[in-house]
């Protein structure tokens, strides 16, 4: 409600009223809060998103979402917003272009200060060099401070998981023909990491080795249904067998 309160404000204090509101993803920190706009400003404005595609979208109580689709260009009086699909942290994640500026929008593919999660890597790869390419002048995160040097920012999440993957390959080399679990790479390469943060960190294994899977990088994966059942916390018996490609 607080949230509701400034932005009567600020649009009280420019003189403007809301023409439409983007929705970046599905995640409920980013659409929890659009009912209480809907419910709390006149209609004449639109709820715009990219559909999901694996699951239906959570209706909206007091209005429909607008489906939109990659490229989608939003026009208002001194500002036009380009939308891409730039999925990874999810499938739905989309991030918006401040074409004037060539400002990037970023949701939460890039944050300020901290590391997001990962629901497919190989897509977050493609995405994060779509934002590099895109060559932003400024990036404004979901989460956390502005990114006032993108190129820098992005490079480093690019070359971090690019390390943590040729941690993975020489883990998988050095231990040739040995069944491993994500746990069992984890406490060789996150040395030092506490064990409340072990749990994350095999997720972020398990991403791994699902996009070393899908570049044909490592042989026998199995099963991956059970590997995802890590991301629940479950209390769940993995046989993954992993064998590299040599
Ligand atoms: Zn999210």
């Amino acid at each position: 409600m607080e949230y509701i309160k400034e932005l009567k404000a600020a649009l009280e204090k420019f003189a403007v009223s809301l023409q439409e509101i983007i929705v970046t993803h599905w995640h409920p920190d980013h659409v929890g809060g659009v009912d209480d706009i809907c419910s709390s400003f006149n209609e004449g404005y639109k709820v715009s998103k990219l559909k999901r595609l694996s699951e239906a979208d959570v209706p909206l109580k007091n209005t429909d979402y607008t489906f939109i689709k990659d490229q989608h260009v939003f026009h208002t009086e001194g500002a036009t917003l380009r939308l891409y699909h730039n999925p990874g942290h999810s499938e739905d994640h989309t991030i918006l272009q401040l074409v004037e500026e060539n400002a990037i929008f970023s949701g939460d593919t890039i944050l300020g200060g901290s590391t997001t999660t990962v629901e497919d890597l190989t897509s977050y790869m493609q995405s994060l060099k779509q934002i590099l390419d895109l060559n932003p002048s400024v990036i404004y995160p979901g989460h956390g401070f502005v990114i006032d040097n993108p190129k820098e920012t992005v490079g480093g999440y690019i070359e971090h998981r690019n390390k943590r993957e040729s941690q993975i390959i020489q883990c998988l080399t050095d231990h040739r023909d040995t069944p491993m679990e994500p746990m069992d790479i984890v406490k060789i390469i996150y040395v030092g990491v506490p064990e409340a943060l072990q749990i994350s960190a095999a997720n972020n294994v398990i991403q791994h080795l699902l996009k070393l899977q899908k570049d044909q990088k490592v042989d026998h994966l199995t099963p991956l249904k059970a590997a995802a059942l890590y991301f629940t916390g479950c209390e769940v018996v993995i046989s993954t067998v992993l064998l590299y490609r040599h």
